[in-house]
C-alpha cells in the first residue's frame, strides 16, 4: 500500500466498488479502495439483488436504466456470469386507493419519458406470472426491465482486487 493516492474510496460495499469500477474505466490508476473488513460486509452481504427500473424522480430513474445497461455490459464484458434476470416485475393493488396511486404514478412515468412500462388488467397478470393468486386485484403495473441478480457482480472484476485493501479501517 502507498502513502497517498489521487482517490481514496473507503468502503467496500457496492458503491465503493462501483466508484472504483468507474475511475478505473476512466483510467485512473492512482487509486485504492479500503475496507474495514472484508469486501460486502456491510448492507451489500444482505442485498436479495432486487433490482427496480421505475422511479418517479427522473434522476434516479436515469440512474437505475444506468445500472441496468451496467449490468450487462459487465457480464458480457467479463464473461463471467453475474447471474442477471431480465424477468420483468409487476407491482399489483389490492385496495382501490393503492390502485389509484399506481395509476397516477404510471402518469408520472409517461410525463418523464419513461416508456417500457404499462398498466396491466388482472388477465394480463395471470397471463405473465400464472402462478399468482389475483383475486382481490385491481390491476397492476408491468415493468420490463425490473431484474434480479443471483450471483454478485464483484465476482465479475478479479483485476479491480490489485486496489483493494481489506481489514484497514479508515478513521
Ligand atoms: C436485508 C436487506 C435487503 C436488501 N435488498 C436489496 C435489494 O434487493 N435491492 C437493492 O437494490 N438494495 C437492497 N438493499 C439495500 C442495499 O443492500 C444497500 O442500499 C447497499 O448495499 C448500500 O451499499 P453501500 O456500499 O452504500 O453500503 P455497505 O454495503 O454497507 O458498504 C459500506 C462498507 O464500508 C465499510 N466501512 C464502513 N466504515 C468504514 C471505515 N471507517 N473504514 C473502512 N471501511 C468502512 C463497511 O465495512 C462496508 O463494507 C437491501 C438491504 C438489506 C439490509
Amino acid at each position: 500500500m502507498e502513502s497517498s493516492y489521487k482517490v481514496v474510496v473507503i468502503g467496500g460495499g457496492v458503491v465503493g466498488a462501483s466508484v472504483l469500477y468507474h475511475l478505473a474505466k476512466f483510467g485512473w490508476s492512482d487509486v485504492c479502495l479500503i475496507e474495514r473488513s472484508v469486501l460486502t460486509s456491510g448492507s451489500s452481504w444482505h442485498a436479495a439483488g432486487g433490482i427496480h427500473a421505475l422511479n418517479a424522480d427522473p434522476n434516479m430513474a436515469a440512474l437505475q436504466a444506468y445500472t441496468i445497461d451496467l449490468l450487462s455490459e459487465i457480464q458480457a464484458e467479463s464473461g463471467v456470469d453475474i447471474g442477471l434476470h431480465m424477468t420483468g416485475g409487476i407491482t399489483m393493488a389490492s385496495t382501490p386507493e393503492r390502485w389509484e396511486w399506481l395509476k397516477s404514478t404510471y402518469r408520472i412515468f409517461q410525463t418523464i419519458g419513461i416508456e417500457d412500462c404499462h398498466l396491466m388488467e388482472r388477465g394480463e397478470i395471470l397471463e405473465r406470472c400464472p402462478i399468482l393468486d389475483v383475486e382481490g386485484v385491481y390491476g397492476g403495473l408491468w415493468a420490463i426491465n425490473t431484474t434480479y441478480l443471483t450471483h454478485s457482480y464483484f465476482l465479475s472484476f478479479p483485476f479491480l482486487f490489485l486496489f483493494f485493501h481489506f481489514h484497514f479501517p479508515f478513521s
